[in-house]
């Protein structure tokens, strides 16, 4: 069976296995060529060469490892793989072209025809279409469950229930899943548990350590952090991962190109410090926004009074970058509060050192039914703001000028 051309043994060496998530995010997975490069070379070759006819038989049928051609062997994209496994604590990870794909080759590696999946309500407005409209035509049917009750959960777990799929924190009310205990429901159901770690990442939350199965992440969003690419990652084991979830991609082909997989890995060279402005500039802006008369609601896990704010506490290093407010009025003040900012970027987009405003009612939950955005409690007055890297002072300067509107 061909692999992905990694393993735990191979990645993390004994050094590194004492070694911090900061250091692991600066020098995991470069193996420096004989040019003697201190910053990691960009690959930029779709095939590769053998020294002979026997060597590439061998590499072909897996008795050896190493590179054969892009689609599925690229050497920056592999270190940005071992990079990112390392951070996760997996033992391995395969790139791919985007988030998404990332969900669809786990699906396709890891189901078949007439398997179940339980999903959180609160995922994705992508990932829902992804189950809803391409997997139930492959005979994959999926039903959703309310993120924090368990007892939802357990009552649509069915025999032929295979996978239970969430993101925590959720999109856009920032609720928190208990990852342990979905974990050991999962366990108890024989099925695995696939956690989108998008707004956390593995600075925050490692979901493998507290018993999920398989991370998923969109290295679009924080993993790159400055908004200039698309990409995503899925993180497991090695059978999981790294056979029947890079078979896929070898396969099908969604894979992450060498110069995406250069943005990512230096983007995890400094995840960890942005991760903490981000989260520092969200928990400063939760607390001013509490203050504010226009303000109905904050939503933040940070804040002492989020239903999971002692769950947030025990899963997560830090509550995170993003922060959800409803503002008294309904749609035309939530909108006029958007159109009075100056300086934040009006897009659906998050994870980036520009802070982002959206109108979750009207952009990424706007394919939901007025019924269901009410269950998911997503209001017109809601507004969605993904703390960036600017001077917190301006970001909340900014924000007088909106919420004058409201
Ligand atoms: C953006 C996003 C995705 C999809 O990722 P792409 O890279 O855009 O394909 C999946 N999950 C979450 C939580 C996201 O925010």
């Amino acid at each position: 069976m061909l692999q992905a051309p990694q393993s735990g043994d191979d990645i993390v060496t004994e050094q590194e296995q004492e070694w911090a998530l900061e250091t692991l995010a600066v020098r995991t997975g470069h193996r420096r060529t004989a040019e003697q490069e201190h910053s990691e070379p960009i690959f930029a070759t779709s095939s590769f060469v053998f020294s002979s006819a026997a060597e590439a038989a061998a590499r072909f049928s897996g008795d050896s490892q190493g590179n054969i051609y892009s689609r599925f062997t690229n050497p920056t994209v592999r270190t940005f793989e071992e990079r990112l496994a390392a951070l996760e604590g997996g033992e391995c990870c395969v790139a791919t072209a985007s988030g998404m794909s990332a969900i669809l080759a786990t699906c396709m590696g890891l189901l078949q025809h007439g398997d179940h999946i339980v999903s959180s309500r609160s995922v994705f407005g992508s990932t829902t279409m992804l189950f809803n409209k391409y997997l139930a035509r492959f005979g994959i049917a999926t039903d959703y469950a309310i993120l924090t009750d368990l007892d939802d959960w357990r009552q649509r777990i069915r025999p032929n229930t295979r996978m239970l799929f969430i993101e925590t924190p959720s999109n856009p009310l920032i609720e928190i899943g208990d990852i342990r205990a979905l974990a050991d429901l999962a366990h108890a159901h024989d099925c695995l548990l696939v956690v989108d770690n998008c707004f956390c990442t593995p600075v925050l939350q490692r979901p493998l350590e507290l018993g999920a199965d398989i991370v998923i992440h969109s290295a679009t969003k924080y993993l790159d952090g400055q908004g200039r690419a698309v990409g995503g990652a899925v993180v497991g084991d090695r059978k999981r991962v790294g056979e029947e979830v890079f078979g896929v991609l070898r396969t099908a082909g969604p894979t992450m190109s060498p110069f995406a997989a250069w943005i990512f890995l230096k983007g995890l060279e400094t995840l960890s410090l942005r991760m903490q402005a981000h989260a520092s500039g969200a928990q400063r802006l939760a607390e001013w926004l509490e203050a504010q008369p226009s303000v109905a609601r904050v939503y933040y896990p940070g804040l002492a009074n989020h239903p999971q704010h002692a769950l947030a506490k025990r899963q997560q290093t830090l509550p995170g970058g993003i922060v959800a407010f409803d503002v008294h009025g309904g749609r035309d003040a939530a909108w006029r509060v958007i159109d009075r900012t100056r300086m934040l970027s009006i897009t659906a987009n998050l994870g980036d050192t520009k802070t982002t405003i959206t109108h979750p009612a009207t952009t990424t939950h706007a394919r939901l039914t007025p019924e269901q955005r009410a269950d998911a409690r997503i209001g017109e007055g809601l507004l969605r703001v993904a703390v960036g890297l600017e001077a917190f002072d301006d970001i909340r300067d900014d924000l007088v000028r909106g919420l004058a509107g409201a």
